[in-house]
């Protein structure tokens, strides 16, 4: 089913978009529309509540073609196996993140191996894995491209280096973690071990490595930039919303770059390229 905003944007440019339909440490999921049929990146709410989601924006689930997962991480596979299995879709995900499914419960019927670096062709989108520094054993984000157009999805990383920022140039829209503050994280109640995991170089982005890895991914070209993947308890979304303007507005970005922050309780509106 297409929805009425959908089916005029075919008039003009092929469809291409996305939909966050929750992001945050405790779930994350997001509708990519190609011109062929809807995947969805993570599956990290449970098949009920993906459907509620999906349906709160228009999208029917029984369209998603594939899944594609990032890594092995509850937050972003809570409900693969049982929506991939529900829907016969092929799960895209790596060996890594294959031999880690936290559970023989989570491991969907059907799976499609890639390799970060692996470059496929999905629903009339060309996409893009790589490898991203987490602490699992083959973590990936991913490109979309259609067109002319271009969509970058990182989170789950601690740092963005070179090869990174490289994969993340020239993208019309991004989707970037910014997960947590560190004044917050050190002052939280989780145990010393954690809060250094979460630091490290394969932990998670805090707010200023976002901002700092946005500023240098800003170009003409881009219309949208998200920043996703907050912590519930060591992140202050308004003042991530705020660094983000302010980031703009320094850059003079701010009259043609849409900024959001995602939710982990509800889902973005469809943001079309
Ligand atoms: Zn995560
Ligand atoms: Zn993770």
């Amino acid at each position: 089913m297409q929805t009425a905003e959908q089916t005029d944007h075919t008039t003009t440019n092929p469809v291409f978009g996305f939909t966050i339909l929750g992001s945050g440490s405790n779930g994350n999921a997001t509708v990519i529309h190609g011109p062929e049929g809807n995947i969805l990146l993570d599956a990290g709410f449970s098949r009920k509540e993906l459907e509620r989601r999906m349906r709160q924006r228009n999208i029917e689930p029984s369209g998603i073609k594939a899944l594609l997962l990032t890594h092995e991480h509850t937050d972003h596979v809570q409900g693969c196996r049982v929506f991939a299995d529900h829907y016969n879709c092929p799960v895209y995900l790596t060996a890594g993140t294959e031999n880690k499914l936290p559970c023989k419960n989570c491991v969907p019927a059907q799976r499609i191996l890639i390799e970060s670096g692996a470059v496929f062709q999905l629903c009339g989108l060309r996409i893009e894995a790589f490898s991203i520094p987490h602490d699992v054993e083959e973590a990936v984000a991913y490109t979309f491209h259609c067109g002319n157009k271009k969509l970058g999805y990182a989170t789950d990383l601690g740092m963005t280096g070179m090869m990174v920022l490289n994969r993340l140039q020239a993208c019309n829209a991004l989707v970037l973690e910014s997960n947590y503050e560190p004044s917050l994280l050190q002052a939280s109640g989780r145990p010393l071990p954690l809060k250094r995991r979460i630091m490290s170089r394969h932990g998670h982005l805090s707010n200023a490595a976002a901002l700092e890895a946005a500023e240098q991914l800003l170009h003409d070209a881009m219309s949208h930039i998200v920043f996703a993947h907050l912590s519930t308890e060591c992140n202050d979304e308004n003042k991530v919303y705020d660094g983000l303007c302010h980031l703009l507005q320094n850059c003079q970005r701010h009259h043609h770059i849409c900024p959001q922050v995602a939710k982990q309780h509800e889902p973005l509106d469809t943001v079309w390229l």
